[in-house]
């Protein structure tokens, strides 16, 4: 008899999302301490806060145990020189930054089009840090049209990365309209699990089904301490970005909790 083939999957994560926020220092610092203390709780996630960059070095140098790493939230494409007000991912990569966050739906909005994400993109993954592509739709049809623009958000994105490079490639799936509101209007469990389906399919086109097993799909659009535990039930969603929420270490433990082994 045929032995059907065990899935592999990739380990769970959670990521933090500041966004420019909080407004010192010394906020960033309490919020990081509050971490520290608990995140020894955290089993099988792994977890990223990506502050603002000012707070980066700072944050970093005052963690030394291995339980967080920390991620900015953008980066520009050109490896040096004449470009005013970005960092690079070699300078990011000299601080210890271990992932990126790129193509978020805020710097989007801000003019970032799929050509600039897909060159970021390249740059981090070339320097071997984890690169979180975040994709997702401004508003749903009944007629399913979100669906079109997703697979052409993430075709588009992805255009120009090998095979070859999808090892350190992280899919995060956040909706517009579930962003920055709070956990009544985010998605559902169920829309949630068929548009996990809905990706996988659009990168296993692109890549092969076998080669994508091991991209993380995650899902970010608030999260809060009330919706983890079902998000976190979807069994294709390998974890959440977690913007507001995160800025709360306490509700940050909480959801990161809910993706944790000790709950499956
Ligand atoms: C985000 O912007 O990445 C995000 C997930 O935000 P929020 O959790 O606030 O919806």
């Amino acid at each position: 008899m045929l032995k059907e083939k065990k899935q592999r999957r990739p380990r769970k994560m959670i990521i933090a999302n500041w966004k420019m926020n909080p407004m010192t220092e010394k906020e960033a610092k309490d919020i990081l301490n509050v971490l520290k203390r608990k995140i020894i709780k955290i089993f099988g996630a792994e977890t990223f806060v990506c502050p603002p960059a000012l707070y980066f070095a700072t944050l970093k140098k005052s963690y030394s145990g291995k339980k967080i790493s920390f991620g900015l939230q953008d980066v520009f494409y050109e490896e040096r020189g004449s470009y005013t007000g970005e960092i690079s991912v070699e300078q990011a990569k000299d601080f210890g930054a271990k992932l990126v966050i790129v193509g978020h739906s805020e710097r989007r909005a801000l003019g970032e089009t799929n050509d600039i994400v897909s060159k970021k993109l390249k740059a981090v993954l070339k320097n071997n840090i984890k690169a979180v592509l975040c994709v997702g739709e401004r508003e749903r049809d009944e007629h399913g049209e979100y669906l079109l623009f997703l697979r052409e958000e993430i075709r588009a994105s992805l255009s120009g990365i090998q095979k070859s490079m999808i090892d350190n490639l992280i899919i995060a799936y956040e909706p517009i309209w579930a962003i920055g509101k709070n956990y009544k209007m985010s998605i559902s469990a169920r829309e949630l699990e068929e548009v996990i389906i809905f990706i996988k399919k659009v990168l296993s086109e692109i890549y092969g089904k076998d080669e994508v097993q091991m991209v993380p799909i995650i899902y970010g659009g608030s999260v809060e301490e009330k919706n983890a535990e079902e998000l976190a039930g979807v069994p294709l969603v390998d974890g959440f970005l977690v913007g507001h929420e995160s800025l709360k270490p306490n509700s940050f433990i909480t959801i990161a909790l809910a993706l944790s082994s000790r709950k499956k």
